[in-house]
């Protein structure tokens, strides 16, 4: 059984999976309490429900993508199996993480978006090493920028660790705290190989499409 905060079907916001109809489940609990939290919401509530009830619910829905969110996924192991049933029942499958935990046995077929923790979430320190090993091509590095420092210490972390040559890496503004027009001209002048990502589910998200 997995505690599960949430199962909607929505658009998917953020990654390059961005845009696509998505069946997002959001397991319950959080090891971290990063300053711009927008779920607190999943740190305790939540009802425990079966692999199977949770399969049945996701093909109910009808789409084609399903992103394992939190709270933080990885938590719960059961997490791992569920996963793997989702992918070998043809769903493409995304995991959202904050890399605290290790990633070395999720499913390879799996999309797994790495949120590397900034300074001003309050979380630096959060982030795995280890999970630089035990990643595939497919993964992806997020940064969620909040102010400059945060922006230079993730320019430090991708060069450091060669992100930008082997994979994707997107960097967020902090809804409400960063322009975005102001990280577009920072990336642009820093002649930086991160990708811009606004969170588009903030711009379009609607009451009607959200529902337990
Ligand atoms: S990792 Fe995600 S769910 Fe956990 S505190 Fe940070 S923003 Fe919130």
């Amino acid at each position: 059984m997995l505690k599960i905060n949430e199962i909607f079907h929505s658009i998917q916001g953020e990654s390059t999976y961005v845009g696509n109809p998505t069946v997002f489940i959001r397991t319950t609990a959080c090891n971290l309490r990063c300053t711009y939290c927008d779920t607190k919401y999943s740190y305790y509530e939540g009802q425990h429900i079966s692999q199977e009830d949770l399969l049945k619910r996701v093909h109910q829905h009808g789409a084609p993508y399903v992103c394992l969110t939190g709270g933080e996924p990885l938590l719960q192991k059961e997490v791992l199996p569920l996963m793997t049933a989702l992918c070998d029942h043809g769903y493409r499958v995304s995991l959202e993480t904050s890399g605290s935990k290790s990633c070395r046995e999720v499913d390879p077929r799996v999309k797994i978006i790495l949120d590397v923790k900034t300074p001003d979430s309050g979380a630096a320190d959060s982030f795995l090493m280890e999970n630089l090993e035990n990643i595939s091509a497919l993964t992806e590095f997020k940064f969620v920028i909040c102010s400059e420092r945060d922006l230079d210490w993730s320019e430090n972390f991708c060069r450091q660790h060669d992100l930008f040559k082997n994979f994707v890496v997107l960097y967020s503004p902090s809804f409400d705290v960063i322009e975005p027009q102001w990280l577009s001209e920072q990336i642009l002048q820093r002649k930086t190989a991160a990708r811009l990502q606004l969170q588009l589910h903030k711009y379009i998200w609607s009451p009607r499409l959200r529902g337990v």
